[in-house]
Order: structure tokens, then C-alpha cells, then sequence
């Protein structure tokens, strides 16, 4: 034993007040002083192995590089073991008695910035060594530097003010952190939890780490490796630990990027879309580490929202480095890297969709609903997500998509505007009146099926500055066709539509003769420009205002039908029986366009008009 007695030191200034905070602040997540330890010993193997690059004399040379975690429930104590560079005397008084180094110094200018109350700042910066003070009565640290010529040392302190250092033999290379617990701490002893805790923050660790004798990191931090040398079932492997998943990924995106930012990057969307099963919300789930130490496992703003459902992780070593540059916040950095995150997934989306067509369609089936999100919601991403669009239309066949970029150029030379029609299918929407007009003019037809269709296409506004327009609006101008015999002469028609005014009164706001149709009698366009069908119908849904108020549509109707001719002839020779077919063309016009609520009357007229056959 070393005859020297130990030397008493006082902390620095900053440090004391640093040790203030972890210790007196309530703070939930005291476990992360398990991961600021952790990494601290996985630092020091790292800086071993490269010193044993250079060094030819390394003092206890034989050691494995790995950490040993052991824990004692009954003494109540944790031990984390390190075999790396560890610390002379010096290097002890300089590194854990002055506030040198990267987390703790960002740590306390963010909270200068933030007022002293934020402890939740501990989790996201880690306060590095001193963490271990939200859970210790005492910290001990024995530790021997690789240089054989200096001797063991015992570093002590109750994180009060003061440590003591004492020459201690018989050490071991690197450094054996002992952690006294306080007692209501005492459950940080427990094997389970311990493992628990290692493996939500340092399974990615690359050094074999033990506890209590059992190895508990076993999964490779993939994301670092070179692509070419993974397989695809360590991929999947991968994604099933991560995300704790069942499923098999459906894409993959692994990318590194060195500027702006060094990034290490893999990133998988799900099978499947679970919010579409009606599950709750998706969370953001991608998490974000430094050097394979886990930093934050849902970070909320490294993703745009409508990136929620991506899984996997995020690498950057320039997170310390840049959280400790004075200029420059956590947020700041975080904005970064969601911005070239997020190009760089979008670009991915983008050859997807290029390159294997059918994948994409499979995934845009399932996650579309994101980017129509992103496309309604995200101003920055805008035109890119607008291109991933894909929608059916008049053109193409059923279950086929077209992208917006496609359908203008079959765009003829006159069409200023790219139209669509928003209805709960394919059948519906080609059975209804308002198709047809288009069809006669070759005008393709975009169509919608989802509920959020309208608001994004609203929302959208125009694609490569063509407008965006419901082929149900009443603005819409549609060229003229060639008058096809037998139609009702224009003087008739507007006796006709005069008369239909005055007999449906206050059910149509304006009744005229259509240019949009070819087969069908008549059809009804919303009068209220503000709300369309398909919101008012999702407003009723919702009991909200507007909902109810009374309708009053634009009536529409074909001089060239069968059933224009006839009433023409029968609102003069049968007024009565004309005025009930009169109410009924209307509300098959409503029926079809979704804005019949109520057909307990139609029932009773149908009877009226079927005793008259
Ligand atoms: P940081 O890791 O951000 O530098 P810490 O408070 O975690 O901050 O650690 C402070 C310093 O103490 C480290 O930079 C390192 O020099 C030294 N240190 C901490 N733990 C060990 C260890 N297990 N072995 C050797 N040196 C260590
Ligand atoms: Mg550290």
C-alpha cells in the first residue's frame, strides 16, 4: 500500500455549480448516467487502440478492450470497468475536476439560456461524468494510466465540493468507476435493470460490454459498416432489434454524407402503415445517435411530421462537437440535420419511383397519405412531394396510377388547367354526370378516393402552373362541341330551365343549360364556391358548422336528353306530374353528387309518379 496519505482538492467553480444542479434537480431520467459512463469507457478503449498504434510500451498490454459492468444489490453498488488509456494524477485533476470538456460546458451555457429549471437539457447534452451524481452517495474511481512509469490512483468524492486523490496499487489499465448508490437509488444494483439500460443506450457500443459476466451487446451498429458488405437478412435482423418490429422492412435507405454534416444514416419504412389500421398516431421514431451512443431514441424534430413513419437511425459525430461551439444550439444543428435528411429521403422516394415502379406504387399505396401531408402541410418540401403524387384518372386502368408530371404532357395545347374529381371510387365517379363532358372533350381526369384528397389538392394549389381544379366546380369553361341533332331548340330550353327555376324555387340557386353533358339528364354543381360536396359531406360527418346549413345548388341540365324532351312536353300537358319529375331529376342530380340528405320524400314521390304510369 502506498504510504502516501490523500491530497484534498476542491472542484472548480463551474463545476460545483454544475454538481448542484444534477444533484438537486428531480430529475426522471437518472438512468442516462449509465450511458455517459458507458461512453466514456467506450472513449477511452478507442483512444487505446490508438495509442497502441504508436506505443510501444503500454502498461498491462495483455487486457481484452472491453467494458465489465458488475453490480452488487446487496452493497448496493455498480462497478463500470474499463481496460483503456485510463488517468495519471494529472490527467485526473484536469479532466474530472475542471470543466474542460464538450457536454458539461454546453450543458451550462444552455441552461444560462434557458433558466435553471430545465433539467430535462441533462438528457439531451449529458453532463457527462458528473451524471453519476444523481445517483451516487459516492463516486470512487480507481484507475492506471497505459504509461507503466505512473503510478495507480484513487480518485474520491461525495460530489459536494471537493475530491481526494490518493496513489493506489495494484490497479489494472484503464479505469474501474466505482458508484455508492444513494438509497433511493438503490435499484440501479438490479441485474435486470442495469441490462435494461445498457441495452436501450449502448447496444451499438462496438466494445464487448458485460454484465455481471454476461455479454449483453450483441447487435452491430450497421449503420456504420459499408453497405456492400451487409446482407440483407443482417439488415432485416437489424431493423427487427431496432424498431422493435415483426415485420420486414419494405424499403431501405443507408447513406453517409460528410458535408455539411457527417452523417451515417439508415433509414426503413414498415410493411405496413399502422395508422391506417386505425391505430393511433406514429410517433417519431428514428433515433438519433453520437458515435453509436444512443443520444435520444424519439427525437421530435430531426424528421419533418410527415416522415413519422420512417424507422432507424440517425449517426452524427458532429453532435458534440457542434453542441459545444459557442456559436451554435442543439437546434440549430437538429434543423440541419432534418434538412439533409430529408432531401436525401426525398431524392430516394424520387429513384424509387423511377426505377422500380411497382414497389413504389405498393409503398405509395400504403404511406401515400404522408406525403399527401407533406405536400398539403410542408411548405419547404413541397414540389418535390408534389411530384411523388400519384392518383388513377379517366386515362389510365384501373389500379394504375399517373404522376402529375405525366399527365401534363398529354396535356392538349389548349388545356390551361389540370382537373380531378374526388369520390369513394373509380366506379363512383365514372358513373356519375360529371365525367362525361370531360370524356367528349378528351380531357383527362384526374381521380381522388381519399378523404384528405381535396384539402391537399386546395392546399397544392397548382402543379408546374397549371391550376389545380375540380371538374365539379361551376367555373368550369368547357370549350364547345358540335350540336348533335334532335336537341331541344335554344328558345325551348330556355323556356324549360325558366320554368324549372320557378317550380324547384328555393332548392336551386340557378338552373341552365350544361356544356358538360353528354348521356345524362342533368347534374348539380354546389353553388356555395366555398364548400364543396365531398367537405360538406365530411363536415356532416364531423357535426361541425356548415354541415347543415340549407343547400342550395346550380342545376345543370341536357336539351339533348330523352328526358328533357319529354318534360319539355309535359310541363304544358301535365304540370302536376311534370312538377314531380321536376323534383326528381333533382334529386337524382343530388344523389349523385353526394348531396342528397334526406330521401324519405323522394320515396313518397316515386309512388306519386308510378300510380301515374
Ligand atoms: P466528455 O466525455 O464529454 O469529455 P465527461 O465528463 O464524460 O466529458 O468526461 C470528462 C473527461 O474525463 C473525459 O474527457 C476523459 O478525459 C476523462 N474520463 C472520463 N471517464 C474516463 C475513463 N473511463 N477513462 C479515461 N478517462 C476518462
Ligand atoms: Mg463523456
Amino acid at each position: 500500500m502506498s504510504t502516501v496519505t490523500p491530497q484534498k482538492f476542491e472542484f472548480q467553480a463551474e463545476i460545483k455549480q454544475l454538481l448542484d444542479i444534477v444533484i438537486h434537480s428531480l430529475y426522471t431520467e437518472k438512468e442516462i448516467f449509465v450511458r455517459e459512463l458507458v461512453s466514456n469507457a467506450s472513449d477511452s478503449l478507442e483512444k487505446l487502440r490508438h495509442t497502441q498504434i504508436t506505443e510501444k510500451e503500454i502498461f498491462d498490454d495483455k487486457l481484452e478492450l472491453e467494458i465489465n459492468v458488475t453490480t452488487d444489490d446487496k452493497a448496493k453498488t455498480i462497478t463500470i470497468q474499463d481496460f483503456g488509456v485510463g488517468m495519471t494524477q494529472a490527467e485526473l485533476v484536469e479532466n474530472l475536476g475542471t470543466i474542460a470538456h464538450s457536454g458539461s460546458k454546453a450543458f451550462l451555457k444552455a441552461l444560462g439560456e434557458s433558466g435553471t429549471k430545465n433539467a430535462g437539457l441533462i438528457g439531451q447534452f449529458g453532463v457527462g461524468f458528473y451524471s453519476a451524481f444523481m445517483v451516487a452517495k459516492q463516486v470512487r474511481v480507481y484507475t492506471h494510466s497505459w504509461r507503466a512509469s505512473e503510478p495507480g490512483q484513487l480518485w474520491t468524492s461525495d460530489g459536494s465540493g471537493s475530491y481526494e486523490i490518493e496513489e493506489s496499487d495494484g490497479q489494472r489499465r484503464g479505469a474501474k468507476i466505482v458508484i455508492e448508490l444513494k438509497d433511493d437509488c438503490a435499484e440501479f444494483a438490479q441485474d435486470w435493470k442495469m441490462k435494461e439500460i445498457l441495452e436501450r443506450y449502448s447496444a451499438f457500443v462496438s466494445f464487448p460490454i458485460n454484465l455481471n459476466g454476461k455479454r449483453v451487446n450483441t447487435v452491430q451498429a450497421l449503420w456504420l459498416r459499408s453497405k456492400n458488405e451487409i446482407k440483407e437478412e443482417e439488415y432485416t435482423e437489424f431493423y427487427k432489434f431496432q424498431a422493435h418490429a415483426y415485420d420486414e422492412p419494405r424499403l431501405r435507405l443507408h447513406f453517409s454524407a460528410d458535408a455539411p454534416l457527417a452523417i451515417n444514416a439508415l433509414l426503413f419504412v414498415p410493411k405496413e402503415n399502422t395508422e391506417k389500421l386505425g391505430l393511433a398516431r406514429t410517433e417519431a421514431s428514428v433515433a438519433l445517435y453520437c458515435r453509436k451512443v444512443l443520444i435520444d431514441a424519439k427525437p421530435k424534430d430531426l424528421l419533418p411530421e410527415w416522415l413519422r413513419f420512417l424507422k432507424g437511425v440517425v449517426d452524427s459525430e458532429d453532435l458534440p462537437l457542434n453542441i459545444s461551439r459557442e456559436t451554435m444550439q442543439d437546434k440549430a444543428l437538429i434543423e440541419k440535420l432534418n434538412k439533409v435528411i430529408t432531401k436525401r429521403f426525398l431524392k430516394f422516394l424520387e429513384d424509387e419511383a423511377k426505377n422500380r415502379v411497382d414497389s413504389y406504387n405498393e409503398f405509395y399505396r400504403e404511406f401515400g397519405v404522408f406525403l399527401k401531408e407533406g405536400a398539403a402541410l410542408d411548405f419547404t418540401h413541397k414540389d418535390a412531394l408534389v411530384k411523388l403524387l400519384r392518383f388513377e384518372s379517366s386515362l389510365t386502368d384501373k389500379g394504375k396510377t399517373t404522376s402529375l408530371a405525366d399527365y401534363v404532357t398529354r396535356m392538349g395545347a389548349d388545356q390551361k388547367e389540370i382537373y380531378y374529381l374526388v369520390g369513394p371510387n373509380r366506379a363512383a365517379i365514372e358513373s356519375g354526370p360529371y365525367l362525361e363532358g370531360f370524356k367528349a372533350r378528351s380531357l383527362e381526369v384526374l381521380f381522388c378516393y381519399e378523404a384528405v384528397d381535396e384539402y391537399v389538392m386546395n392546399n397544392v394549389r397548382e402543379f408546374d402552373g397549371k391550376k389545380l381544379t375540380a371538374a365539379d366546380h361551376a367555373d368550369v369553361k368547357l370549350s364547345d362541341l358540335p350540336k348533335p341533332e334532335g336537341a331541344l331548340s335554344e328558345s325551348d330550353t330556355k323556356t324549360l330551365t325558366q320554368w324549372l327555376k320557378e317550380t324547384l324555387g328555393e332548392r336551386v340557386s340557378e338552373v341552365k343549360a350544361s356544356d358538360r353533358l353528354v348521356d345524362s339528364p342533368a347534374l348539380a354543381l354546389n353553388a356555395d364556391k366555398f364548400m364543396s360536396p365531398q367537405m360538406r359531406r365530411m363536415m356532416k360527418a364531423m357535426n361541425k358548422d356548415g354541415g347543415d346549413s340549407p343547400l342550395r345548388v346550380n342545376l345543370e341540365i341536357n336539351p339533348r336528353s330523352a328526358v328533357m324532351k319529354r318534360l319539355f312536353e309535359t310541363h304544358t300537358s301535365a304540370p302536376e306530374k311534370a312538377r314531380l319529375v321536376a323534383e326528381q331529376i333533382l334529386d337524382n342530380a343530388l344523389i349523385s353528387a353526394g348531396l342528397l340528405d334526406d330521401a324519405t320524400p323522394m320515396v313518397a314521390r316515386l309512388y306519386k309518379l308510378l300510380e301515374s304510369v
